[in-house]
């Protein structure tokens, strides 16, 4: 297609004028591209890296969290697309069993099975992928609609056209590049970073009889002792499905000072990334000295990217407020929900708060930005408030937010409405007409 972007100072291609085009192929990216398909729209998927599933694959997240209820028997709660990809992961042997955390459940996973699955659903929908595609700028008209998206591929930059945008990026690139509030944490202080690090040839049935809370009293001893350097005492260690790997969530990163680096800055990022490793290996050799399950283990893999827990957030048509996710608090306008505690990652320890015997509701309104005209957002960069997105940024709940995401992409332009018109209600009606299956729907 030789089409001029029509931007002046951008002389590039046209390359793709698709319904929806989606930034960022994490959880909430690739759920959104499929839901969308499924309503026979043509979707042009743009990311940074060579596959999918975002922090969950490049991060190693490595489990799916916020599909169980807490209490003293959790059972899973959350269905819709976030089972069907459970349920593709389980028939590749890609997930372990579940495994307990406080009072609820996660599911962890094998990186490669995600990748590949996610693959196979978005070719099998006809999505188009691009892959090493990097989302640089959105351009907006007199009416506010974002016309066009400037990426850069491998082969230079080009434009795309599309009638949908959905930000999917984790960090509301598109919506900053179109100056759209955002805003960082709780008054700029964000979760701290993680590099998750794997342990292979780990003797599985003395690492299963591990308490974890005594592997973490004998981290903070360790750490005392003076001879090793262990930041963070409170460590989650969880098996993964392929025999004698385990998934390491043990490092923070913080500077010296205590402040924490921002995932959207190049310099914090290149620290991060070089503390993470620095940080995995002497947390590996803690590991091999001091627990006996790791003696004969090694460092198998670091994460492609260190773990960001938190960067921009967008204000949106409505907020998902700390007390709505303490309290359980539900909304009719709700698109997905989650008994994930609060878990909040800061520089002083990890505080969590479980929601026993309880869930809340997350509205479709905290998707909308401000002012929205064709486009919405999806997953980490929701509109949320630092602790309520301190639960509810995880993998289950975001599959349930690109979904509807994807399927109001539909709405819009079948009832040729804009997002700011947009409810949950509208939404979930929508979905059930199209037999698009909700987060409570088996
Ligand atoms: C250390 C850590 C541990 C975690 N542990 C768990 C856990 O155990 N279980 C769980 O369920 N959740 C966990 N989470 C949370 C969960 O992994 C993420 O919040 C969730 O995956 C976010 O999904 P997303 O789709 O919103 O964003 P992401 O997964 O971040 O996906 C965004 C995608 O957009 C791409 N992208 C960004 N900018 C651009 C651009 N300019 N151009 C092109 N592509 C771009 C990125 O490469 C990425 O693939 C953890 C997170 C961290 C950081």
């Amino acid at each position: 297609m030789s089409l001029k972007f029509g931007v002046k100072g951008y002389d590039v291609p046209v390359r793709y004028q698709p319904d929806v085009c989606i930034i960022g192929a994490g959880a909430s990216g690739v759920s959104a591209a499929v839901a969308a398909a499924r309503l026979k729209m043509s979707v042009v998927l743009i990311e940074k890296y060579g596959f999918s599933g975002g922090a969950t694959v490049a991060g190693l997240s490595g489990t799916i969290c916020g599909l169980y209820s807490s209490g003293k028997k959790p059972q899973q709660i959350v269905f819709g697309f976030a089972d069907e990809f459970y349920k593709i992961l389980k028939a590749k042997k890609g997930v372990a069993e579940p495994v307990k955390f406080g009072s609820t459940l996660l599911v962890p996973h094998d990186a490669l099975k995600w990748k590949e699955s996610a693959d196979d659903l978005l070719i099998e929908h006809n999505c188009t992928i691009l892959y090493h595609t990097y989302f640089l700028k959105a351009f907006t008209d007199e009416a506010g609609r974002i016309s066009s998206l400037l990426v850069k591929g491998q082969e230079g930059q080009f434009a795309i056209k599309p009638k949908f945008v959905i930000d999917a990026s984790g960090d509301a690139e598109v919506i900053n590049s179109i100056s759209g509030t955002t805003f960082l944490g709780n008054n700029g202080v964000v979760q701290t970073p993680t590099m998750i690090f794997k342990m292979a040839n780990v003797n599985m049935p003395d690492f299963l009889a591990i308490d974890p809370a005594d592997l973490s009293r004998k981290v903070a001893e360790a750490d005392a002792s003076g001879n090793y350097n262990l930041p963070r005492h409170h460590v989650y260690v969880f098996p993964l499905p392929n025999t004698g790997e385990v998934l390491c969530n043990m490092t923070r990163i913080t500077y010296k000072d205590g402040s924490i680096p921002l995932g959207i800055n190049s310099t914090d990022l290149t620290f991060a990334e070089i503390e993470g490793r620095k940080q995995s290996k002497e947390y590996a050799r803690f590991l091999t000295e001091q627990i006996p399950a790791f003696s004969k283990a090694y460092i198998a893999d670091t994460g492609v990217q260190v773990g960001i827990r938190q960067t921009r957030s967008i204000v949106g048509k409505d907020k998902l407020m700390n007390d709505d996710v303490a309290t359980g608090k539900k909304n009719k306008n709700a698109i997905t929900f989650s008994a994930w505690p609060i878990e909040l990652h800061s520089k002083s320890g990890i505080k969590i708060h479980h929601l026993e015997d309880d869930f809340y509701d997350i509205p479709f309104e905290t998707l909308i930005p401000q002012k929205a005209v064709n486009y919405l957002v999806a997953g980490r960069c929701m509109s949320a408030e630092h602790e309520a997105l301190a639960s509810a940024r995880v993998t289950a709940q975001c599959f349930g937010m690109g979904y509807s995401a994807g399927a109001a992409c539909g709405l819009m332009l079948h009832e040729n409405l804009i997002a700011s018109q947009l409810n949950g209600m509208m939404v979930k009606t929508w979905m059930k007409q199209h037999n698009l299956k909700s987060s409570n729907e088996k």
